[in-house]
């Protein structure tokens, strides 16, 4: 089980508490486990060496926040190095495409076979078709995009490249497999502007490992395109691998630009910082699902918490310390990792928990994407009267039957509506979502919620 780096840190942390300053000798233990988490998110090995050296350098002398233990103000120098090394902080998108140039701009489309190029010039094509926003959030205005693929090796690449060119709209200059790619190249560049496209994405064919061939290939087609994008398609699950694929294709084109696909998997995200170091590239786009609406403009500081597996822990340690009663909190995530059963007292628990950390919107916008999202669909909406509602109905059982639900049969209930001035189905209403949510904690486990509420104790 992946803990993430908050947790890795709190347990190795000897030092008491407000200590100062990070020194040589409270970091030591932390640095391990910073490589070991991102080792685990697949960053690969040369590029963590490096990461650590510059941690590690910024680190030394940092002050210490009195609200934080060395290792949470460890995790708020990994999170800051890694957001800038992906490409800057603030929330802002990392890098646009640059499309000034003499229409039509050509995007040539490199990578691996199966890392997405196709389903990629597809999004790419609906995004810059309808207008997409650019990383700043203005809109780009739409631009008139002409599809075409060189793979020729694949009859059904190209019938797959026409076929999401309509699923999109956009305009598809059709090829086949006994043509020279660079032929097909040339031939739709010509269409290209003779038609007055503003964009022209061509689609590559791909090999399943690096090869000399493919290399030789693609560089003739930069060479007759001369694209104002080459975006370097790579497979966020690659993990490890993405480091060598990266290196060939950057020393073969002159890339402008990454997309990392693929990102709706369980990949950690650590490809994204290998692949960054390695071609000195910004990442422009993620895919973050097979349909052709999925794809996000790259967003460093989110990519440096998947990264390390975390919402934004620090700051939502400092502001859960002020309220949450800790021991509460530590007893709960210890249920919830012993795989004890989490029954309706714990339920109870937790609600008052939730009450006492207030301001939920904030809170939830901080929590790991996969709590936040089972989080938000337990509010849904009337959060605070119905928050209310559930604790009265709670309180009106007594403590075994909050312990064996299964306890509540028609009587009980009716006695418990009465109790909390509640109708029956409203009793059973939560009884069902207590269910619901029994089913999420299990999967949670493995997830978000017990780690961070023992990162909040920690
Ligand atoms: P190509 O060989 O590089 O052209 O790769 P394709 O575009 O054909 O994609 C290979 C497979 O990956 C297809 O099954 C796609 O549907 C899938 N794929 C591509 N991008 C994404 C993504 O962002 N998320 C998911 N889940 N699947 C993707
Ligand atoms: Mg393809």
């Amino acid at each position: 089980m992946l803990e993430n780096l908050t947790q890795r840190l709190s347990r190795v942390v000897k030092t008491i508490k407000g200590e100062a300053r990070l020194t040589e000798a409270n970091t030591q233990d932390m640095l391990r486990e910073v490589r070991m988490a991102l080792l685990e998110a697949d960053v690969a090995l040369p590029v963590v060496r490096d990461f650590i050296a510059r941690v590690k350098e910024q680190a030394l002398g940092t002050e210490v926040a009195d609200s934080l233990n060395p290792g949470q103000a460890l995790v708020g120098v990994v999170h800051k190095e890694l957001t800038g090394l992906m490409g800057g902080s603030d929330g802002e998108f990392a890098s646009e495409l640059s499309l000034a140039t003499q229409p039509p701009a050509v995007i040539l489309m490199a990578g691996l076979q199966g890392a997405g190029k196709t389903t990629t010039t597809g999004k790419l094509a609906k995004w810059l078709s309808e207008g997409g926003h650019t990383a700043k959030g203005k809109k780009s205005g739409k631009k008139k995009t002409l599809v075409v693929s060189a793979d020729v090796y694949r009859p059904a690449a190209i019938d797959q490249l026409k076929t999401v060119a309509a699923q999109v709209g956009v305009d598809f200059f059709p090829s086949d497999g006994s043509q020279k790619p660079e032929d097909i190249a040339r031939a739709a560049l010509d269409h290209a502007k003779r038609h007055y496209y503003d964009i022209l994405i061509v689609d590559t064919a791909g090999r399943l490992g690096i090869d000399e061939d493919m290399m030789r290939e693609i560089r003739a087609l930069y060479d007759l395109l001369n694209p104002i994008e080459t975006l370097f398609v790579v497979d966020a699950m690659q993990g490890q691998d993405a480091v060598n694929v990266a290196k060939a294709f950057g020393d073969a084109l002159p890339l402008t630009g990454v997309v990392l696909t693929k990102l709706d998997g369980d990949a950690r995200g650590g490809a994204a910082l290998s692949v960054r170091h390695v071609t000195g590239k910004p990442l422009k786009f993620v895919g973050v699902s097979e349909k052709l609406d999925g794809l996000e403009p790259f967003h460093p500081e989110r990519m440096a918490q998947r990264v390390l597996g975390m919402g934004d822990i620090v700051s939502l340690v400092e502001q859960a310390q002020k309220n949450i009663d800790i021991a509460e909190a530590q007893k709960l995530a210890t249920k919830l990792k012993s795989g004890d059963k989490f029954d309706l007292n714990d339920f109870r628990d937790q609600l008052q928990q939730v009450k006492k950390m207030g301001d939920m919107g904030s809170m939830l916008e901080k929590l790991p994407a996969q709590f936040a999202q089972a989080a938000s669909q337990l509010q849904s909406g009337q959060a605070e009267k119905q928050l209310r509602r559930t604790e009265g109905i709670l309180n009106s059982m007594t403590p075994a039957e909050r312990a064996k639900p299964e306890l509540l049969k028609a009587s009980r209930k009716r006695r418990i509506a009465a109790g909390s001035g509640v109708s029956v189905q409203e009793v059973n209403r939560l009884l069902a979502q207590f269910d619901q949510m029994q089913g999420m904690m299990k999967q949670m486990k493995k997830g978000g919620m017990a780690k961070m509420m023992r990162a909040m104790g920690g």
